[in-house]
């Protein structure tokens, strides 16, 4: 099965695809754990990417396309895999329609986490205090949930229209959404 997982920062995408991936064994593909992995590496790409990160600014489209590709061909996506934070816009959105349709897979459904925005704030907030990521201050947050609202939320249009799309309210604990996750998709 290979799902979407849709939702502003903080909304618990990173937490539901680690559970499920413990579960099933469907892989978790997040491309901002391999953009904070290739910062971390001084790599060219992280070198390119981390700029955009620190201030909350979305990596250039071609980059992040560049990173997908090449990660849903590895063999440990036979099974399936969940995109944590990808797609961001339209354009990748579009993309990632013609990299499936060429490798002759699908996305089954979008998982949409509906959690309200100050209750972002504070989680996100909260993991600064646990994580130290270098993007949970309260500017950059700022700025990743209004890149959030202008290009991203338009996805959920884009996916239901396509009749994929499953909102689940995200706010609870993590079993609860959990289970929310899996009577949406029946993974
Ligand atoms: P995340 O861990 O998903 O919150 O991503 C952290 C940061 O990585 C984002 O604020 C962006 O700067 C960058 N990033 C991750 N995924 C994408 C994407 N699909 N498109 C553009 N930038 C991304």
């Amino acid at each position: 099965m290979n799902l979407i997982f849709l939702g502003p920062p903080g909304a618990g995408k990173g937490t539901q695809a680690k559970i499920f991936l413990d579960k099933t064994g469907i892989v978790q593909i997040s491309t901002g754990d391999i953009l904070r992995e290739s910062v971390k590496a001084g790599t060219k790409l992280g070198l390119e990417a981390k700029g955009y990160m620190d201030s909350g600014a979305l990596v250039p489209d071609s980059v992040v396309i560049g990173i997908i590709e090449e990660r849903i061909q590895k063999p440990d996506c036979a099974k399936g895999f969940i995109l944590d934070g990808f797609p961001r816009t339209i354009e990748q959105a579009e993309a990632l329609d013609a990299i499936l349709s060429t490798h002759k897979k699908s996305i089954d459904h979008v998982v949409s986490f509906d959690v309200p925005e100050e209750e972002l704030v504070k989680r996100l907030l909260g993991r600064a205090e646990i994580e130290g990521r270098a993007d949970d201050n309260i500017d950059s947050i700022k700025n990743r949930l209004k890149v959030f609202r202008e290009k991203t939320q338009p996805l959920v249009d884009y996916y239901e229209k396509k009749g994929k799309l499953r909102h689940i309210n995200g706010v609870g604990t993590t079993e609860e959404i959990a289970g929310r996750v899996v009577t949406s998709t029946g993974i």
